[in-house]
């Protein structure tokens, strides 16, 4: 009898979907021994946002996550969701980078990579399958799942031929959105299991509430492995619960053979820990919301568009940015909505509405993405649409990382010579993150403090205008902080030298984000509409333009530094 295989992705796609990514290792450990025994596929604990999260918020050394994990969990292998060229970052790393970036991984603990590419483009992840299968590491060939008129069953079938070509071991089907219905599900794995030899695993999140139907479905017409998180850490923006599909199985030709009474206990540890968390526990991932389907957004983008329109103070136009997220999404090419392409659609929809014209206003993500940067869409971009965002510049047509010169050695003298290395993981480090890393490989920056539970429960509705927001965008969580316009919300240590008020000649940030990139120094002179500074807010870069002619004559802020929407950032005079 054909057993189902279960992958367990509590320790990864669990917590970053339901608690922002913030569980931290020692409340993985406790626990990590037992799940070893319950005789899961592989375990899920490293990669996506982990790396990110783990240096920017926890402290925590990811490469000293994955070691402490391998060396209690002995007998599962461990799993990592790697986004092909952009391994754990969002943007295309040159080759020797993801080289090492793969070596390392594989080195430190990883058995099963999971490589995927936001517009399925395979040029994207050639390498980094080709690295891990050096390795000897057990490789996922990954569909980044979405629905269009162009992404049908052939073309599916097609892009995993290639992905057999490369010698994956296996396809998943990502569905980040939960927007597979069981009868798509059961013609697309029909399919794949007719048309190729790869065992198949189906990924899927509960945000539209149909994925346990689909699982089900999908064990009928012959999936193979199964991703579920352990019921505290399973369901909304999360995987379905791993207790119950073993116990909804049980019994029928596709029983896991899992025992439900290791799983219980696991569960209440689970249980403990996420009340640990409650206070970072957002209502909305924890729910279900069918406007995925109608609107083709994921759930957690809805409440990012609904928090950046408020900020804006426009909710007004709430019902005309959902009616335009489709229609950018079908002039950009339908590409599937996960990091980076989510980010890059819902902000466009975002503008467009908010400016004056149709993408009269774009970030730089959205010209890369035209210009071919982030590899070749679905479908084509339209023509008027393209020429009205990059005018006549060239768009390249080659794999986008051909472009990029080898840069390791560069980095590590780079690094070195700022003082940050202490092993060779630390290089990589540097590399994906060079603005966060310094102050975390320096060993100054500082865990995160938890808010201790609440008592009376976390679904208690309060009377005051909440002011700060938790932004789920795909899966990782970000901390929006609503301000009025005009008034300054200092909490930030980085800026406690601001003014306390508005500034004439001020340059305020629009948004909460990290300071990039300043482009201007004391005593220059810029022209109204000069790039002064570059924020990175929600993943993606967005220029701050000099409001005004004039003389800089105050900067308050520097690279690295953290700030709020209506921080005074400059003063030009
Ligand atoms: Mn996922």
């Amino acid at each position: 009898m054909k057993r189902i295989k279960i992958i367990e992705t509590a320790l990864r796609d669990g917590h970053q979907s339901l608690l922002a990514t913030r569980m931290r290792t020692r409340d993985m450990l406790p626990i990590a021994e037992e799940m070893d025994k319950v005789g899961f596929f592989s375990m899920e604990v490293w990669g996506g946002a982990t790396f990110d999260t783990c240096i920017r918020y926890l402290n925590e050394d990811p490469w000293k996550r994955l070691r402490d994990l391998k060396e209690v969990i002995t007998k599962t292998p461990l799993q990592m969701l790697l986004r092909g060229q952009n391994l754990v970052g969002y943007k295309h790393y040159p080759d020797d980078i993801v080289r090492k970036f793969v070596e390392k991984s594989y080195e430190n603990g990883i058995d099963v990579f999971r490589i995927f590419d936001a517009l399925n483009d395979i040029r994207n992840m050639e390498l980094s399958i080709k690295v891990a299968k050096e390795q000897g590491a057990y490789v996922q060939g990954t569909i980044s799942y979405t629905i269009s008129p162009f992404h049908t069953v052939e073309k599916y079938v097609e892009f995993v031929k290639k992905l057999e070509e490369l010698e994956c071991d296996a396809v998943t089907i990502k569905d980040m959105a939960g927007l597979i219905s069981p009868q798509d599900t059961y013609e697309l794995i029909t399919a794949l299991k007719e048309q190729t030899d790869l065992d198949i695993n189906l990924h899927c999140h509960c945000t539209s509430g149909m994925t346990p139907m689909s699982y089900y479905v999908a064990c009928e017409a012959g999936v193979d492995v199964l991703d579920t998180a352990i019921s505290p850490f399973a369901w909304g923006a999360s995987q379905p619960p791993t207790e119950s599909i073993v116990a909804a199985l049980k019994n029928t030709p596709y029983d896991t053979g899992l025992d439900l009474k290791i799983l219980t206990h696991i569960k209440k540890y689970f249980e403990k820990i996420k009340k640990k968390y409650s206070s970072i526990l957002d209502p909305i991932a924890e729910g279900i919301d069918t406007d995925v389907l109608i609107y083709q957004i994921p759930g957690g983008m809805l409440s990012n568009l609904v928090s950046q329109l408020k900020q804006q103070d426009a909710m007004d136009k709430y019902e005309e940015v959902l009616a335009e997220m489709p229609k950018v999404r079908k002039e950009l090419g339908y590409p599937p909505l996960v990091t980076p392409t989510s980010q890059i659609v819902g902000i466009q929809a975002v503008m467009n509405v908010l400016g004056e014209e149709r993408y009269k206003s774009v970030s730089k993500e959205v010209k890369d993405y035209v210009k071919g940067c982030y590899g070749k869409p679905p479908a084509p971009i339209d023509q008027e649409i393209a020429k009205k965002i990059i005018g006549d510049e060239e768009k390249i047509d080659v794999r986008p990382a051909d472009l990029l010169e080898p840069q390791f050695e560069e980095l590590k003298k780079e690094a070195e010579e700022m003082g940050l290395v202490k092993k060779e993981e630390d290089i990589l480090t540097y590399a994906l993150y060079p603005a966060v890393a310094p102050k975390f490989l320096r060993g100054e920056a500082e865990e995160e403090t938890l808010e201790p539970p609440k008592e009376t429960g976390s679904t208690e509705i309060s009377d005051a205008i909440p002011t700060e927001y938790s932004v789920e965008v795909d899966g990782d969580v970000f901390d929006v902080k609503v301000v009025p316009t005009g008034y300054m919300a200092i909490t930030d240590a980085n800026t406690s030298n601001q003014p306390s008020g508005p500034v004439e000649g001020g340059v305020t940030s629009t948004m909460q984000g990290m300071i990039l990139k300043l482009k201007v120094n004391l005593g220059d002179k810029v022209k109204e509409g000069d790039v002064v500074a570059v924020i990175e807010a929600m993943k993606m870069e967005n220029d701050i333009h000099a409001p005004r002619s004039g003389t800089l004559e105050e900067i308050f802020v520097a690279e690295g530094d953290t700030v709020n929407a209506g921080d005074t950032l400059m003063v030009i005079k």
